[in-house]
């Protein structure tokens, strides 16, 4: 049995196995695929300290950094349940994985992660980190006095268009139904800035781009059944970030939104589980705040250890 297993090897994954293994504790990580989100992006320029790198360069350093450690690295494996532990699991915490097999840890640092929810339109897949992205956080400072779209109007929808109006030209907010969702607080400010345009009941059908880059949006005005065509060079999808915990709903507490609850020590609900990144209820989804949290997570995992009994 493992001290620490971790399941997901994106950053939170990669940082909660280095803090463990450097305890000189037995430690393993089982993932669906090490590197995570970071395997999808392209340029990062805010993870501290390292002024620009790529994510397959990034994902490639996290795997050899975990790798320079004792860790059991357990690449292509995908979680399917979690049983607490109990007598009947002689007290250690299990997770099957899809290929029959069950993993057993005296503790558990789940890190699955999670994924952007896409417009599902032609363009989106063939421009994504070529005018089409995810992250404002990340990829705001890219589109520096261009004229942007942000497609959502929830909270993250319009807070993005917020934050992008200070950087950006001109942004076009453009929501599906008939209103925003966001709060009233958020609207406000939102119709109170000079550079930005909000277009409701507007599906967007189609994002165009000249075979290299986004130019443009075409949405449909779901009032008239006419097409119209926004000229620009960006566009955020942001229509929700899914977590991948959907193999934890009933074991383990989860929110609303399908985060799993953690406390500041990144405590689950369950007795010796730890969590941490995208897949919690950690308020921001960035690399550098994964890895923070993965770090708490094993620390946290191994003060369990120390203060319980080996079964
Ligand atoms: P993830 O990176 O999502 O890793 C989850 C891990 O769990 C993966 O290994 C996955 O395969 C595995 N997994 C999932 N389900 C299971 C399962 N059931 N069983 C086993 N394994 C499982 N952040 C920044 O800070 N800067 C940026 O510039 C930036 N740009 C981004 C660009 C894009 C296109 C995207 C998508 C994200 C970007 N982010 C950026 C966000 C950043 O990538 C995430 O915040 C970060 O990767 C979260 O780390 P994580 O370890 O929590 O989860």
């Amino acid at each position: 049995a493992f001290d620490v297993l971790v399941v997901g090897g994106g950053p939170a994954g990669a940082a909660a196995a280095i803090y463990a293994a450097r305890k000189g504790i037995r430690t393993g990580v089982a993932a669906e695929r090490f590197g995570g989100q970071v395997l999808d992006t392209m340029a990062i320029e805010n993870f501290i300290s390292v002024e620009y790198t790529e994510g397959p360069k990034l994902a490639a350093a996290l795997e050899q950094h975990v790798r320079n450690y004792d860790v059991d690295i357990m690449n292509l494996q995908t979680a399917q349940k979690l049983v607490p532990a109990s007598d009947a699991t002689g007290g250690l915490v299990e997770v099957q994985l899809a290929n029959g097999a069950t993993l057993r840890s005296r503790t558990v640092v789940l890190s699955t992660g999670a994924r952007w929810r896409q417009v599902n339109v032609p363009g989106e897949d063939k421009y994504r980190n070529r005018g089409v992205a995810y992250c404002p956080h990340c990829d705001g400072p890219l589109y520096k006095g261009k004229r942007v779209a942000v497609i959502g109007g929830g909270n993250s929808g319009v807070e993005a268009a917020i934050d992008l109006a200070g950087i950006v030209e001109h942004v076009t907010l453009v929501e599906f139904d008939s209103k925003l969702r966001a709060d009233e607080v958020l609207q406000r400010k939102l119709r109170s800035l000079p550079n930005a345009t909000v277009v409701v009941s507007a599906q967007t059908t189609e994002i165009l781009g000249d075979g290299q880059r986004v130019n443009g949006l075409v949405y449909k005005d779901r009032n008239s059944g006419d097409s119209h065509t926004v000229e620009l060079e960006g566009v955020f999808v942001q229509i929700g970030l899914l977590p991948n915990t959907e193999w934890l709903k009933g074991t383990i507490e989860l929110s609303d939104r399908g985060e799993i609850v953690i406390d500041d020590r990144g405590q689950t609900s369950l007795p010796g589980v730890f969590a941490a990144g995208d897949a919690t209820t950690v308020p921001y989804k960035q690399i550098v705040v994964a890895m923070g949290a993965g770090s708490t997570a094993a620390l946290s995992a191994f003060d369990h250890l120390i203060r319980s009994s080996a079964p």
